[in-house]
């Protein structure tokens, strides 16, 4: 049975997909997004979006409950004339324009965070989870990043632990479980989750603050998702929150936690309002909202066939794989 031990690394992806792309269109800031500080319309456009992110059971790995409440805290960002005349042009040059938007934070590194999606951003996806890993030229890029900005973070859907095994590198702060970990609410839930898990009879893949249990390849995956509802039905009656993803249910405490919200934690505590963020999957968008009414942001994509349309959409920068998001890490 497939393991997916993070968010979307149970994509059949193989590793060899993300290595042969061309660098000379690796970085493509996205026409509305290009300008570091967002538009007058990224809300309109983002509420717009809102309906879709949300309705796809296959697509959908995690709910957030939180998300609708983000997009009405949104702040305006800001943007000069320039840049939104810049934005509108197609004759723009779009290496001129992601070397625009990285300007503000290569300047001022002392005061800009760096934060990273792991599975499918700095490790290529493979058809086993448990054997995903950082390239060596992404490790050596991650140690010059934490040893030149304010803050380096890995932000995972899986536990922190693991993140720092698969990416191997001391210095970035991990947070695991889709923020769940920065959340002091989530702790006292870890031992009802457990419990919980060991009442099913079924594989449970333990993240502490979160329980999955996976269906993909099941003998009858129909019937799989039967009994599995019958579990989340369960879960739910005891104050827990089940949703269904990509062949799997996640059940994970009732608290108010997302990639997101690890965000705007870490930037708090440090005070920082300058970040960039680079994710691949569904959970990341919630990370870029994370970003909104700072004084610079940096949403990059890293796309994939897989990936959600929203996240290109949503994004400033679009890269076509990790391979690529180290060429542009190179430039910070
Ligand atoms: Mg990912």
């Amino acid at each position: 049975m497939q393991r997916d031990a993070g968010d979307g690394a149970d994509r059949r992806r193989q590793p060899d997909e993300c290595s042969g792309a061309d660098l000379e269109v690796a970085v493509k800031p996205v026409g509305e997004g290009a300008g570091g500080g967002g538009y007058p319309d990224r809300r309109e456009r983002r509420s717009r979006r809102a309906p879709a992110v949300e309705a796809d059971e296959s697509d959908q790995e995690r709910h957030d409950d939180d998300s609708a409440a983000h997009a009405e805290e949104r702040a305006e960002d800001t943007g000069d004339e320039a840049d939104r005349e810049q934005a509108g042009h197609s004759s723009y040059r779009m290496a001129v324009g992601s070397d625009a938007l990285l300007g503000a934070l290569v300047e001022n590194p002392s005061e800009a965070a760096i934060m990273l999606d792991v599975d499918g951003t700095l490790a290529p996806i493979v058809a086993r989870p448990e054997l995903a890993r950082v390239p060596d030229e992404t490790r050596a890029e991650l140690r010059r990043l934490v040893a030149r900005y304010a803050l380096v973070a890995c932000i995972s859907g899986r536990t922190g632990a693991d993140a720092r095994r698969i990416v191997g590198v001391e210095g970035p702060v991990y947070v695991g479980v889709h923020g769940l970990e920065l959340a002091p609410e989530a702790e006292r839930w870890r031992g009802p989750l457990r419990e919980f898990a060991e009442s099913v009879d079924w594989p449970v893949e333990d993240k502490g603050l979160a329980v999955v249990f996976h269906y993909r390849g099941a003998t009858d995956e129909e019937a799989a998702l039967e009994m599995l509802r019958g579990v989340a039905n369960r879960a739910t009656a005891l104050g827990l929150q089940a949703q269904f993803g990509r062949k799997v249910l996640e059940v994970r405490p009732p608290v108010a936690a997302d990639k997101g919200t690890a965000v705007r934690v870490l930037l708090e505590q440090r005070q920082l309002r300058r970040a960039l963020y680079a994710g691949d999957d569904t959970t990341d968008l919630d990370a870029f909202r994370g970003l909104d009414g700072l004084d610079v942001s940096v949403r990059i994509a890293v796309a994939s066939a897989e990936g959600p349309p929203e996240l290109r959409e949503a994004a400033d920068i679009v890269v076509e794989s990790p391979a690529e998001l180290v060429e542009l890490l190179r430039r910070l």
